[in-house]
């Protein structure tokens, strides 16, 4: 064939594949009102979340409930007609809260009850409880210089409130997370007898706030009890500390940590038209705090995730490389699900060129965090125009998801669904993280821009990336 009967022949081929994946002529801005009308008239996303949420409940790793909803989801994916479904096995912790906690702290011969709960992963307390006087610090670093004489025999109070000035309030959350995660390993270091951490929340309410707290390497005998307080009892016993110094703070908790067990991640998967060894995956975490019933975190995530193979389905768009959804199991205490999916694609080779996860509530999506280069950050933003009609053209550098994390590559874009961050935190890993809390027109716009941007990847990326290497280059 000489050159020019090439050119032909590929400008042909070209024209073909361009039109194949076109949807019948559609152009991009078409597709995607055709994706946003079905998830907001026909989406399937709200229903799943109600029975995840309301039928099964909080799904903490290992617990029945977490199995159940691997089951449920299981079965509504093959409902779906995907070319593949299946359980990926993955190890995971299973921590048990046992018996509601208790709490009180004592001021001239009056008990003042507060609402705590333990955290995950923490040892429970004495049989007959733990009782001691308090110290109270701002963060766990300020331990340091108060030395072992001020602390050993009592009980570390950790005060230290999510800052209302910043506008994202997961910056807020994350400058405080470390005293959750790591104090009770600090304070056990200069004798403590207990941690009690004021609740990652960015509201005054009675709700506790649990989350994963961790004793590094500190040896078990060493090891204290450690708890989250409602901002309300936070605020309660830090003005009673500064009238008495001496009050005594007495809790109960009878959580326990068992040997792992076997669980899954939960796979569907649409096969690639023209690619099908090129992978992009959408998910979120099918676990949740055992509190509430997990409906933002991430239940919200999950069925969104469900729904873009759906969506993608009924819009009629059949993608050129394989699309999974991907729910990931045991995200909150040990990111077992995320770091299994990334080993076993390592293992079988398998090229993943994009991930997209949901993971920061079901509320109104503003739009998109990437973990990208530059230049492909770029090119991706040039598709804001196309999400502007939805007011959900808010395009960013950023982090991605947890769960997605450890896929992490030079190659791959990794990107994070970013709704409204506004009331998450209010909800976050407590008890009040229920269905009713979740706005059904929010979750399902949610969907439709999950779905959106997964087929404008697909439609662009791999010429993206293409590219982006040969600048590069
Ligand atoms: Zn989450």
């Amino acid at each position: 064939m000489n050159k020019y009967l090439k050119l032909v022949s590929k400008i042909v081929l070209i024209t073909f594949l361009m039109f194949s994946i076109s949807v019948k002529g559609q152009s991009d801005e078409e597709i995607l009102k055709s994706v946003y009308t079905k998830s907001l008239t026909n989406g399937k996303s709200y229903e799943w979340l109600d029975y995840l949420s309301n039928t099964i409940g909080g799904r903490l790793s290992g617990s029945t409930n977490a199995e159940l909803a691997v089951q449920y989801t299981k079965k509504e994916l093959e409902k779906l007609d995907l070319d593949k479904v299946w359980l990926q096995p993955v190890m995971v912790p299973k921590w048990v809260r046992g018996e509601k906690e208790m709490a009180y702290f004592e001021t001239s011969g009056i008990l003042n009850k507060v609402n705590i709960c333990a955290l995950g992963g923490s040892i429970a307390t004495p049989e007959k409880g733990t009782k001691a006087q308090v110290i109270e610090v701002a963060t766990y670093k300020a331990l340091e210089a108060l030395g072992e004489e001020n602390i050993k025999g009592k009980i570390v109070f950790i005060n230290r409130a999510l800052q209302p000035e910043l506008i994202n309030t997961f910056q807020a959350y994350g400058g405080c997370s470390v005293e959750r995660y790591a104090g009770a390993a600090e304070a056990a270091k200069y004798g403590a007898v207990g941690t009690i951490v004021r609740s990652l929340s960015s509201r005054q309410d009675d709700y506790p706030h649990t989350g994963s707290m961790s004793y590094g390497d500190l040896p078990v005998a060493q090891r204290i009890p450690s708890a989250a307080i409602s901002t309300n009892d936070a605020v309660k016993l830090s003005e009673a500390l500064k009238k008495d110094k001496n009050l005594e703070f007495y809790f109960e908790m009878s959580c326990q940590q068992f040997d792992d067990v076997q669980s899954y991640n939960v796979i569907g998967e649409i096969t690639g038209s023209e690619f099908p060894n090129e992978y992009m995956i959408v998910g979120g975490h099918l676990d949740s705090w055992d509190l509430g019933d997990g409906a933002h975190d991430d239940g919200a995530g999950v069925v969104q995730s469900m729904d873009v193979l759906r969506l993608l389905k009924e819009s009629g768009i059949t993608p050129k490389r394989s699309i999974r959804v991907v729910l990931f199991m045991n995200e909150e205490n040990g990111l077992r699900g995320g770091r299994k999916y990334a080993e076993v694609a390592k293992t079988k080779n398998e090229k993943h060129v994009f991930a997209l996860e949901s993971d920061a509530g079901g509320f109104t999506p503003r739009g998109f965090s990437f973990d990208c280069s530059d230049i492909m950050f770029s090119k991706i933003e040039a598709w804001k125009p196309l999400f502007k009609p939805y007011l959900i053209h808010y395009f960013e550098k950023g982090g991605s998801g947890a769960d997605i994390g450890p896929l992490k590559n030079d190659d791959i874009v990794l990107a994070g669904l970013r709704p409204d961050s506004q009331r998450y935190f209010d909800h976050h890993h407590a008890a009040n993280d229920t269905f009713e809390h979740v706005n059904k027109r929010e979750l399902e716009l949610g969907a439709a821009t999950m779905t959106a941007l997964v087929f404008l990847m697909d439609k662009y990326g791999t010429e993206t990336i293409t590219n982006t290497k040969e600048i590069k280059d």
